[in-house]
C-alpha cells in the first residue's frame, strides 16, 4: 500500500503560557509500572530504589498480592562510593534468583529511582552485563522512573523509548504499516484495530505490545500515531528509526477520535467517503453518549492543575464538544509540536501554564473558585476543604477513556463529582 507524505504541523501561535519552576505535586514515573506491567504480559519491572519506591508501588498496585506480581523492588541500602561492586553484585544476584524462579519472564526492565546510591550505580551498564548472561532467553533494559527526572506520565515515555532501539528494521521495501504508540487497555486497542481493518489499514501494530516477541519492526515505511501526549521521548526514538509521525488530536471524544483516525485514512490513501462511512456509527454512538452529561457540564469552570500531561487534549475535548470553560489548564510539560492540533482548538483566551509552583497555583484556584479542579491525589483533600470539587487526574490515567466507545465515559468521569456535590447540597 502506498502512503500519503504526512507534512509536518506549521508551529501554531500559542497563547501566552505562564512558566512555573516551583515546588510540584505529582507523582513520579514510577507510577506507569501499575498500568505497564498488565499490558506487556511477560515484562517484569524491577525497581532499583528505596523504601519509599517500594511503598509507593506497593499500595498504588496493592491488588497484585493476590498474583504472582510483576514487578517488585530491589531496595538499596545506604552506601558510599566503595560500596557499589557490592551493589552491582547484589543486583546480579535478585536478577539471577528472579529468573531462575520465574522463567516466564521475557523481558526485564531495570528502573532507575531518585535516591543517590541508585543514582551511583550505571543501571544501563548492569543491563547489558545481565543480557550477555541471560539472552537470549530473556532480554534486560533500563530507564529511569525517578522523581527528579520524570513525573507521573513520563515514566511510560521513558520505558516504550527504552523499547524502540530492539524494534526490528523493517525490511526494505516492506508495505507501509501503521503503528499506535502509548499504552491502551486491550478492550480499546481492539477497538481502534477493528476500525483500522474497516478502513484497509491492514498492517496495523502497537508499542508496546501485548508479548515482548512481538515488537514491532520499524523503519522509513512505519506511520505512526501517538495515542498519549506524554511520549515525546519515543516518538523521538521512532522517528531516529525512521518512523513518521502523523500529527491529529488526540482520541478523545468525537472530534478527537474521529480526527486522530483521519490522520491514518488520510496517509493511508483511504477514500473520505469510505472513512465517512466507517466511523459515522462511532460518531453517533459518541454523540448520544456524550450529551448525556451536556446539562451537567455545560457552562462549568474546570481548573487543571499539572500532572497527567492528559490536561491540553482533556480541557479541548470538555470545551469542545461539553461547553466546560477551562480557565486554567496547567501541564508538567507542554510539547508543543504534538499538541499543536489542540492547543489550536482551545477556546480563546484559556490560561496554559507550564510545570508548578503549587502554593500560586493554589491562590489562583482559590481566585477563580472553578467549579471542578483536576488534580493529583496530594491536592484533593485541600481543595475540597475550600470548597472546591475535585477530580484525581488519576482516574484519567487508569479508565479506558480513549475512542469513540469510551467518550461517555469520559465525559461521566466529569459530571460525576459534580453530581455528588449537588445531590450532597441538596
Ligand atoms: S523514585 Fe523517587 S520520587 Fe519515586 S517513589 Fe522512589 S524516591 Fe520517591
Amino acid at each position: 500500500m502506498s502512503v500519503a507524505v504526512v507534512d509536518r504541523p506549521v508551529a501554531a501561535s500559542l497563547p501566552p503560557v505562564l512558566r512555573e519552576r516551583g515546588q510540584r505535586e505529582v507523582f513520579c514515573g514510577l507510577t506507569g509500572i501499575i498500568w505497564l506491567h498488565r499490558k506487556i504480559q511477560d515484562a517484569f519491572f524491577l525497581v532499583v530504589g528505596s523504601r519509599t519506591c517500594a511503598h509507593l508501588l506497593q499500595s498504588a498496585a496493592g491488588v497484585m498480592v493476590f498474583a504472582e506480581p510483576r514487578f517488585a523492588t530491589a531496595i538499596i541500602e545506604e552506601r558510599d562510593l566503595a560500596g557499589l561492586a557490592d551493589a552491582n553484585e547484589e543486583l546480579d544476584r535478585v536478577v539471577d534468583r528472579l529468573l531462575a524462579r520465574r522463567p516466564e519472564i521475557k523481558l526485564l526492565f531495570l528502573v532507575g529511582s531518585c535516591p543517590s546510591e541508585v543514582i551511583k550505580l550505571d543501571l544501563s551498564r548492569a543491563a547489558s552485563r545481565l543480557e550477555a548472561k541471560h539472552a537470549p532467553r530473556t532480554r534486560i533494559l533500563n530507564y529511569s522512573g525517578s522523581g527528579i527526572e520524570t513525573t507521573f506520565t513520563q515514566g511510560e515515555d521513558a520505558c516504550l523509548a527504552a523499547l524502540v532501539p530492539s524494534m526490528p528494521a523493517a525490511p526494505a521495501g516492506a508495505p507501509a504499516s501503521l503503528m499506535i504508540v502509548g499504552a491502551l487497555p486491550d478492550v480499546v486497542e481492539d477497538q481502534f484495530r477493528r476500525t483500522f481493518a474497516d478502513l484497509g489499514i491492514p498492517a496495523v501494530f502497537t508499542l508496546p505490545p501485548r508479548r515482548a516477541a512481538d515488537l514491532a519492526p520499524v523503519g522509513p515505511n512505519t506511520r505512526f500515531l501517538l495515542a498519549q501526549p506524554f511520549l515525546g521521548d519515543t516518538a523521538a526514538a521512532l522517528e531516529d528509526r525512521g518512523a513518521t509521525h502523523l500529527p491529529a488530536l488526540f482520541p478523545f471524544g468525537v472530534e478527537g477520535t474521529t480526527a486522530w483516525l483521519r490522520a491514518a485514512a488520510a496517509a493511508f490513501k483511504i477514500d473520505p467517503a469510505h472513512f465517512d462511512r466507517v466511523v459515522a456509527p462511532g460518531r453517533e454512538r459518541a454523540a448520544r453518549a456524550i450529551s448525556r452529561h451536556r446539562a451537567v457540564l455545560t457552562g462549568k469552570t474546570i481548573f487543571f492543575f499539572p500532572d497527567s500531561q492528559l490536561e491540553v487534549p482533556l480541557a479541548r475535548f470538555l470545551a469542545q464538544e461539553l461547553g466546560m470553560v477551562p480557565v486554567e489548564v496547567g501541564t508538567p510539560y507542554l510539547h508543543r509540536a504534538h499538541l499543536v492540533h489542540e492547543l489550536a482548538a482551545l477556546p480563546t483566551g484559556t490560561q496554559l501554564s507550564e510545570g508548578q509552583d503549587v502554593d500560586r497555583q493554589l491562590d489562583r484556584a482559590r481566585a477563580y473558585r472553578p467549579d471542578l479542579a483536576v488534580c493529583g491525589l496530594g491536592l484533593a483533600n485541600p481543595l475540597e476543604k475550600l470548597g472546591i470539587t475535585t477530580k484525581w487526574s488519576i482516574e484519567l490515567v487508569f479508565s479506558p477513556v480513549h475512542g469513540f466507545d469510551q467518550a461517555g465515559d469520559l465525559a461521566e468521569l466529569f459530571a460525576r463529582p459534580l453530581n455528588r456535590r449537588d445531590r450532597l447540597a441538596v
